[in-house]
């Protein structure tokens, strides 16, 4: 299960955000430390070819692939050294495959800013040097276990000097995810600023069709992928039916809502990709990674269909729509039984042969 961490100074709108996520109504509250429990939510990843693809095969329901959002309690300056709500935050976002960091865009004079006033790129390196100490502390304790390891020649001397490039990296600091330091050898570590960021902008609406105020907030955490959005907007697009949010959407200037773009965004930040099933009972996306071969795919609906793998029949999906039935597709020879060593792509219909 994909998941991504939600973090943030206080009274940025995580909170609100994540409720319009869930569709929960956990209370966004005005006032510091508000969130203290970790909160999972779990969302859908918008797909519209699903609905295609049902309507194609007379499917009674539709499983999309998800994305799950963990809403971790507000990072003050100082949290690495047990400040605000201290260190219990860092084991949630260690647990994570990736980092979406809500920064405040808004002006609210109603709403207290914790560090006093809105600054986006003042918040975002405060979390950030936050999340670099917490490496550094991490580092610090590890390097001395790991030489001893190395001169014991009970590991490979490439740890050791990953793990001294990510001290480096971090003292001048860079996020490790920006470095171009080989993090493999030190994964175990599980360091924060390691995993994939995304940076959440909650601003007010008219940055929303602002492109020169969006340029200039992407340019502070470039080649980071930033997300725009309105998190009281998200919240009232939650409860409206389809149309009527389409039509407010289109209001302020956007087709797609912040929630949509931010589980998209996750799930190709993560390198992740989805292929498609189909049938009488169930129209479905699964979740892969971009180059896995068909077996391994196939292991992603059962284990025995990666073992026993024998073929995958895939039809693209654009091919599957235009002929308007499987039958039709074959008929026009567009149906490809692929063996062991195709690499799926984005979109494939499949229908996987095997041994039990
Ligand atoms: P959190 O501490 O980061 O979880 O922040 P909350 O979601 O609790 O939001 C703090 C306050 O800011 C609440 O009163 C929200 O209603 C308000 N707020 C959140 N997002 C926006 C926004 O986009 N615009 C405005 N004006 N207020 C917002």
């Amino acid at each position: 299960q994909l998941s991504i961490a939600i973090v943030g100074l206080p009274n940025v709108g995580k909170s609100t955000l994540f409720n319009a996520l869930t569709k929960n109504d956990v209370l966004a509250a005005n006032y510091p430390f508000a969130t203290i429990e970790p909160n999972v939510g779990v969302v859908n990843l918008p797909d519209p070819r699903l609905t295609k693809l049902a309507a194609v095969f007379h499917s009674e329901r539709i499983l999309p692939a998800t994305v799950s959002f963990v809403d971790i309690a507000g990072i003050v300056r100082g949290a690495s050294e047990g400040e605000g709500l201290g260190n219990q935050f860092l084991a949630n976002i260690r647990e994570a495959d990736a980092i979406a960091q809500v920064v405040r865009g808004f002006t609210d004079d109603d709403v207290v800013h914790v560090e006093g006033g809105v600054n986006p790129k003042n918040d975002l390196e405060t979390i950030n040097a936050e999340l670099m100490l917490a490496d550094l502390q991490t580092l610090e304790r590890a390097i001395p276990r790991i030489e001893k390891e190395v001169k014991g020649k009970k590991t490979d001397p490439s740890v050791l000097e990953a793990a001294v490039a990510a001290k480096d990296a971090l003292e001048r600091g860079t996020l490790l995810s920006q470095s171009d330091i080989e993090l493999g050898a030190i994964r175990e570590l599980g360091l924060l600023t390691a995993k994939p960021y995304i940076y959440v902008f909650n601003v007010d609406e008219a940055v929303l069709t602002d492109a020169a105020a969006k340029a200039s907030l992407e340019a502070l955490v470039a080649p980071a992928h930033a997300v725009f959005l309105d998190a009281k907007i998200e919240s009232e697009l939650i409860d409206l039916d389809p149309e009527d949010a389409a039509e407010l959407l289109a209001s302020t200037g956007q087709d797609e809502s912040g929630l949509d773009q931010l589980a998209r965004i996750g799930f190709d930040t993560l390198g992740l990709q989805t292929y498609l099933t189909a049938g009488p009972k169930e129209a479905r996306a699964w979740t892969i990674g971009k180059g896995w071969k068909a077996p391994q795919a196939a292991g992603v609906i059962h284990t025995d269909f990666e073992k026993g793998f024998i073929k995958a029949e895939v039809i693209s999906f654009d091919d599957l729509i235009d002929a308007g039935s499987i039958v039709e597709a074959r008929s026009r020879g567009k149906a490809r039984l692929e063996g062991k060593d195709y690499v799926m792509r984005d979109g494939d219909v499949v229908e996987f042969r095997f041994n039990n």
